[in-house]
């Protein structure tokens, strides 16, 4: 159950609101390379136009270190959705200060404007109580529609709540009701697919799902990191060596819930062109390394996707931005496409997975968040949802 406060609780007419969105896109030479969270973002911002708001947006881009980084503006992302709105869209080159308040100062009901990269200052990322000052110091109420970065305590997603009234916008609504009824009352058999490379942030998930699934499949980088657990050479593979305790504890206390890959795609290079070997899993030969799930697994997983009620994925099954190494990852989306199972996935990576397979209009519900998902999943309430008026 979503016990927030939404946009529509509350009057916003001929206010300033600032909304958190999710803008970390990708961007390659000046241009918005997918506009999904942008998109996503755009039934918030419409109704508050719509109803009279003047509408300031704030977001985080990439990870910048070092503050100011033309690399990470958000004027792209501000270009982007001018034309997605079909109206000018002001951008400030100051996410908080003078030059952001005077450009807040200036809006009008029904105008827009894009603050630059949350990011570019240090007090973000540390909640500093003082950044969260001034962004409340540009607005009259606050809605945070982040999914995405929801999971993160940080001035712009957490502090600002405290200083604004702070409502939730409807991207944030669905995401959480998609993923809240999957986990709490889910259509049997529950399905979970977990692969990727961010192990140690998503190994811990793996435990909660234990609980709750009916299969967890496991795949991508992931798996070798069980497969190195259970003592395997793993040549080259990538394993994340701080989440091999944690493997090992979860091998002793998972029962046949956990499924492993019975076969993998070996390479002797981490190029598309290596030569290319379907071993069963085993040791990987020294200067090898694996790089997809092999055609077995892929069945066996199929086979379980298919009669699933629900199934939730986040991370790829192989090296799937190297055609030779995608076939793991685009027969699970296969398998999820076919299935009539409630399907969700989430994830910048296995989203834009699902993208090149063509499949996405197959799935019900196609998450915005990665790690926000997957805390969800885990059970974590989301400090970003926390801070926000209850109804
Ligand atoms: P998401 O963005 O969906 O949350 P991650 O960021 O955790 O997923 O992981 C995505 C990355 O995992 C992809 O770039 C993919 O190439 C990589 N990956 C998947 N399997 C492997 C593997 N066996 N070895 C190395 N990298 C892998
Ligand atoms: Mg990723």
């Amino acid at each position: 159950m979503f016990n927030k406060k939404l946009i529509t609780d509350v009057d916003v007419n001929g206010k300033r609101v600032l909304v958190r969105v999710d803008f970390n896109v990708p961007i390659k030479d000046g241009k918005v390379e997918d506009d999904t969270r942008i998109v996503a973002a755009l039934p918030t911002i419409k109704y508050l136009l719509d109803h009279g708001a003047a509408v300031i947006l704030c977001s985080h881009l990439g990870r910048p270190k070092e503050g100011p980084d033309p690399m990470y503006s958000m004027r792209p992302t501000a270009e982007h959705l001018s034309k997605l709105l079909g109206r000018p869209v002001a951008f400030s080159e100051e996410c908080v200060g003078p030059v952001a308040e005077a450009a807040a100062k200036a809006l009008k009901p029904g105008d827009v404007l894009v603050l630059e990269n949350t990011r570019f200052y240090k007090g973000e990322t540390k909640n500093d109580p003082e950044m969260a000052k001034q962004l409340a110091a540009l607005a009259d109420m606050y809605v945070n529609d982040a999914f995405g970065s929801a999971h993160r305590a940080h001035a712009s997603t957490e502090g600002v709540a405290h200083y604004l009234p702070a409502v939730a916008g409807f991207l944030m609504e669905k995401e959480i009701k998609y993923l809240g009824e999957a986990i709490s009352n889910p259509k049997r058999p529950f399905v979970a697919i977990l692969g990727g490379a961010k192990i140690v942030d998503k190994i811990g998930v793996i435990r909660n799902l234990l609980k709750i699934a009916d299969s967890v499949l496991i795949g991508g980088g992931m798996a070798n990191t069980f497969f190195k657990a259970q003592g395997y050479p793993m040549g080259e593979s990538l394993v994340d060596g701080e989440a091999l305790e944690t493997a090992k504890e979860i091998l002793q206390e998972a029962g046949p819930r956990l499924r492993l890959p019975v076969d993998v795609v070996i390479a002797d290079k981490f190029d598309n062109n290596a030569n290319t070997k379907i071993i069963d899993v085993g040791a990987v030969p020294d200067g090898w390394a694996i790089l997809d799930i092999g055609p077995e697994t892929v069945a066996a997983y199929a086979k379980v996707i298919k009669s699933a009620g629900t199934v939730v994925w986040n991370g790829p099954m192989g090296v799937f931005e190297m055609p030779n190494f995608a076939k793991g990852t685009f027969g699970i989306a296969q398998a999820v496409a076919e299935s009539q199972a409630v399907s969700i996935v989430g994830g910048g990576d296995s989203v834009s997975a699902l993208n090149q397979s063509g499949l996405s209009d197959k799935i019900t519900h196609i998450s915005t968040g990665g790690g926000a998902s997957l805390e969800r999943l885990e059970g974590l309430t989301l400090p970003g949802v926390a801070a926000l008026q209850d109804k």
